[in-house]
């Protein structure tokens, strides 16, 4: 998972592109990286968060109204600084790209770049296949010289891209001397929106109009932008130099976002795919307890506590529901990154500890009923529960927000093989003995769906829900036919 903008702006794009990098901080911690032009490309990139990598020395260098950002989570290639995003390449033009997302014929087409294309990847990441993909589509459509004229010559090398090109990508790009162009799968796994904001002086835009598009609508609002809906799946845009924007929708196919994004990695204020993410959570909350009262009548907790923090919004809707007390029992240090993102299973296993500290006033003696968002190894919900036991609690319920994660995931989220993930060889009943809890209960698939899709004009068909049922809904591959490839 990472994330990704593009800026159009009548001003430096730069000190905007640093404030989206850290309104995305969220959907990757590993590395960030700005790239901006104006006769030239120029870039600043680094490991770690964004406040580490950019100061206010270095933001001034990044000259241009025109420039994309990007927040690393790896998913495909290694961890060095080679890897850090937006990548580019100088033939034609001057390109760079970044992407959020991951494709699954990665070897197929590397094959392609190097040996068809003879062209020299200097990583094993898949962003610097589809920037070789894309630049090599683009040399080979002639020299266009109005902006018309080269828009469809894009609508050409993108068509074809989607052709080529398999699995999850939305994709920020510039191309020097022309403008900005984005584009999102066929099938819209990965989020990408857009806003606009009327230019203060028009200057040096002729368009009037200032253009966004990243990840999440997180940071519009600081930003002075107001939001435009999405990127569509399968769909182009190109802001030229002049602010001129073209789009089209390239093909249609059916719209699969990741349900993932909702349960978990989206930040609570984002609206994706026109639904709101912090309703869904809501209604996640809700169809859980619907679900508690059908299945427990007659046992009722004397608290409901969030596993923190993405779990808070369910677990006040589920508490709200059942008509029991919500209480921030487990007290979260903010100041340590997300458990679930770090690399390695000793770091994550150690920052549950120092993360989360029990509050024994709310514990001791009761009836505990904890609501985390999901259940991915195990590790973190094993880890809480026997905090939560340390300090006293009679008894412990456990309830998820999401079913029960079997399958890895091949479109961008870091979800492990099926043999790290807990369920995803164990039933229901060794997970709870496991994680020593008296009652272990999951969101049903249905109903989550149902929280997703149930209120926004939304155009979602089926979301994306591979890690839960296995189905991959790239040429509808079902989860054998897709694990030798990656
Ligand atoms: Fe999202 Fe799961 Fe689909 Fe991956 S497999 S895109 S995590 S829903």
């Amino acid at each position: 998972m990472c994330g990704i903008a593009g800026i159009y702006s009548h001003k430096p794009a730069a000190p905007e592109l640093y404030e989206s990098i850290v309104h995305l901080q969220h959907r990757g911690t590993d590395a960030a990286g700005i790239m901006t032009y104006d006769k030239r490309m120029h870039k600043e990139k680094g490991l770690g968060l964004a406040r580490d990598i950019f100061t206010k020395d270095n933001i001034p260098l990044l000259t241009g109204n025109i420039g994309i950002s990007h927040n690393r989570y790896p998913t495909h290639g290694g961890f060095g600084h080679g890897e850090v995003q937006p990548v580019w390449t100088s033939v034609p033009y001057g390109i760079a790209i970044a992407h959020n997302g991951q494709i699954t014929n990665y070897d197929e087409l590397v094959e392609e770049v190097t040996k068809t294309e003879k062209r020299y990847l200097n990583t094993t990441s898949d962003t610097e296949v589809i920037l070789h993909i894309f630049a090599e589509e683009l040399n080979k459509n002639g020299n266009p010289q109005t902006s018309e004229e080269f828009f469809d010559v894009l609508c050409e090398v993108v068509s074809t891209l989607f052709k080529k090109v398999r699995g999850a990508y939305s994709i920020t790009a510039l191309i020097v001397g022309k403008g900005l162009v984005v584009f999102r799968d066929p099938r819209g796994i990965r989020p990408l929106v857009r806003g606009e904001r009327v230019n203060e002086n028009k200057w040096p835009s002729k368009g009037g109009t200032d253009y966004i598009f990243a990840s999440e609508n997180t940071m519009f609002y600081s930003m002075g932008y107001e939001s435009k809906g999405n990127v569509l799946p399968g769909e182009l845009i190109y802001v030229d130099n002049d602010g001129k924007l073209f789009s089209k929708r390239l093909v249609k196919e059916e719209f699969n976002p990741c349900i993932f994004e909702y349960v978990y990695f989206a930040r609570p204020d984002a609206i994706l795919n026109d639904v709101g993410v912090y309703r869904s959570r809501l209604r996640m909350g809700q169809n859980l307890a619907y679900a508690w009262k059908k299945k427990y009548p007659d046992i009722t907790p004397d608290i409901v506590i969030p596993a923190p923090s993405t779990a808070n919004t369910s677990a006040l809707s589920f508490a709200h529901e059942i008509g029991v007390r919500y209480s921030e029992g487990l007290y979260k240090n903010h100041f340590i990154g997300r458990t679930f993102i770090m690399p390695g299973q000793e770091e994550r296993k150690r920052s549950v500890k120092h993360k989360l500290v029990p509050q024994e006033t709310e514990i001791r003696g009761k009836k505990v009923l904890i609501v985390d968002d999901s259940i991915v190894r195990g590790n973190t919900s094993r880890e809480i529960v026997r905090m939560v036991k340390d300090f006293g609690a009679k008894e412990i319920y456990f309830v998820s927000a999401c079913p029960p994660l079997k399958f890895p995931c091949y479109y961008g989220v870091s979800l492990p093989t099926r043999e790290e993930l807990i369920a995803g060889n164990k039933s229901v009943d060794s997970i709870k003995e496991i994680l020593g809890v008296d009652i272990l209960m999951y969101q049903e698939i249905d109903d989550l769906v149902e929280a997703v899709t149930r209120i926004g004009d939304h155009h979602i068909d089926t979301p994306c829900m591979a890690c839960l049922d296995g189905h991959y809904v790239v040429n509808g591959r079902k989860v054998h036919e897709l694990v030798h490839e990656d």
